[in-house]
């Protein structure tokens, strides 16, 4: 059974590359009927935060990137890395090396000035024990000498490196605690893990964990390189290029369909297909379509996938998510129309969930004044008769519908010989208190008669008492 996993270190907010790595990960597992697992690498623990493991718990959880085993930290297995980590000295495979600091320092000067590649020289590789018996040390693993380490990256093809060229990494330092090579190798063997999919940042550590697994007879897992994302500069993403943060996404009102469905074409494609549900994503996802370079992350097609999902999406899910976002804004929604509706009136035409709610406010609460430029032009004294003559009629209304209030906006334009956009414009300002809003009726049937009413009354005394 194929078993993939994200294992990111909680050291920020999860990031939008981290996200589609996670995705990548993710989608390789359910297409395969798979497992999906999820590690938390926070040994580094002067980086790491309860704060960052929340953040990357709440985002993997408002993508609906689930897992199926995990979270697991590697906090709570130092016992068994220590056990293997003993068991590689055993066998021979790991030894300690007691070389200082000063040492190491002065074979890496050597080196440079002589242009070699600092690397360990080895020198403890042998050493007859226990010859320094209290003396502080590492342990580093002894890797081979020879041959080559390679691997099929199902991203990026074969890649293979020279024994030579890697020396013998630390695994564990001068308090046992173990290294990221080491903890990774453990914890990838004991979850059984099938297919790693992480960042290309780890390609040169993946030689070094394939020589540890081989040294262990652990199966040696697939691998699958995911390039960075880079911004619309070209540079490395970062918050320069606004926001990485996926729950800054999410204030910033888009849906998670919206950002998922952008992950996953960053870098893969299927033909020119572009809309993709997350049925679909599992459905045709693989890694092999990945593309191998770095991908430059593009707002505006995530704002228009966003405003895609906002016209498509379920409305009802929709609106637990606009309801967030009024939460958010310190809005009491509890009077006012229901957000279903809202929904349904607004989704034409808003880009991100935030606009939606701030085109809505007047829904649920007074408007301070009327939009300036749209008062002055549709709340004059001439309209004054007619839109009396609406409010009086809509009064009398026993049954709040859009429709009625359409009838009767259509019946009173024609009395006053008004062409019906020169009584709805009026309408529409004196209820919404701006120019903008969904269809007239639409908008009246969900503020009600008491408030269309009230807001007609507002308006009627506005014109009386307009200076020109
Ligand atoms: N914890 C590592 C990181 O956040 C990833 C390790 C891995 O995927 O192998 O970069
Ligand atoms: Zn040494």
């Amino acid at each position: 059974m194929i078993k993939t996993r994200f294992a990111p270190s909680p050291t920020g907010y999860l990031h939008v590359g981290g996200a589609r790595t996670a995705l990548y990960a993710w989608l390789y597992a359910r297409h395969h009927g798979g497992q999906f697992v999820l590690r938390i690498e926070d040994t580094d623990r002067e980086r790491s935060t309860p704060e960052s493991v929340q953040a990357i718990l709440d985002g993997m959880a408002w993508l609906g990137l689930d897992h199926d085993e995990g979270p697991y930290y590697q906090t709570e297995r130092m016992d068994r890395y220590k056990e293997v980590i003993d068991q590689l000295i055993d066998e021979g495979h790991a030894y300690r090396c007691y070389c200082s600091k000063e040492h190491l320092d002065e074979l890496r000067a050597e080196q440079m000035a002589n242009k070699q590649k600092p690397r360990y020289d080895g020198r403890c590789r042998n050493l007859s024990e226990p010859s320094q018996e209290g003396a502080p040390y590492v342990i580093r693993f002894r890797n081979p000498t020879e041959g080559i380490v390679a691997f099929d990256d199902d991203i990026r093809g074969v890649i293979s490196f020279d024994n030579q060229e890697l020396d013998d990494l630390i695994i564990a330092r001068t308090d046992g605690t173990p290294t990221y090579n080491l903890t990774v190798v453990v914890d990838d063997a004991d979850m059984g893990i099938t297919h790693v999919v992480r960042g290309d940042d780890h390609v040169n550590n993946t030689p070094r964990q394939i020589n540890i697994l081989k040294a262990l007879g652990a199966d040696i897992p697939k691998y699958a390189h995911v390039p960075m994302i880079l911004g619309d500069d070209g540079k490395r993403l970062s918050k320069r290029h606004g926001a990485v943060s996926v729950m800054q996404y999410r204030d910033e009102g888009y849906l998670p369909e919206a950002l998922l469905n952008y992950l996953v074409r960053l870098g893969w494609s299927h033909g020119d297909q572009e809309i993709f549900s997350r049925e679909e994503m599992i459905a045709l996802f693989d890694l092999h379509g990945a593309s191998k370079s770095a991908a430059a992350f593009n707002t505006s097609k995530l704002q228009w996938l966003n405003q895609h999902y906002i016209k498509e999406g379920d409305v009802d899910d929709i609106a637990k998510r606009l309801a967030f976002h009024f939460e958010q804004m310190g809005v009491d929604i509890s009077n006012g129309p229901a957000l279903s509706g809202l929904v349904t009136a607004q989704r034409e035409r808003a880009k991100t969930l935030v606009e939606m709610a701030e085109n809505s406010l007047f829904f649920f609460q007074e408007f301070d004044e009327y939009e300036e430029k749209a008062a002055k032009k549709n709340l004059k004294p001439a309209i004054q008769e007619s839109l009396q003559a609406l409010r009086d009629s809509l009064v009398e209304l026993t049954e709040w519908s859009g429709e009625a209030v359409h009838n009767n906006l259509i019946a009173t334009a024609e009395k006053y010989e008004l062409k019906l956009g020169k009584l709805a414009q009026p309408l529409r300002v004196a209820i919404c208190g701006c120019g903008v809003s969904p269809p007239i009726d639409i908008t009246a049937e969900l503020l009600g008669k008491d408030i269309v009413i009230s807001r007609l009354d507002r308006a009627l005394v506005y014109i009386s008492e307009r200076v020109e």
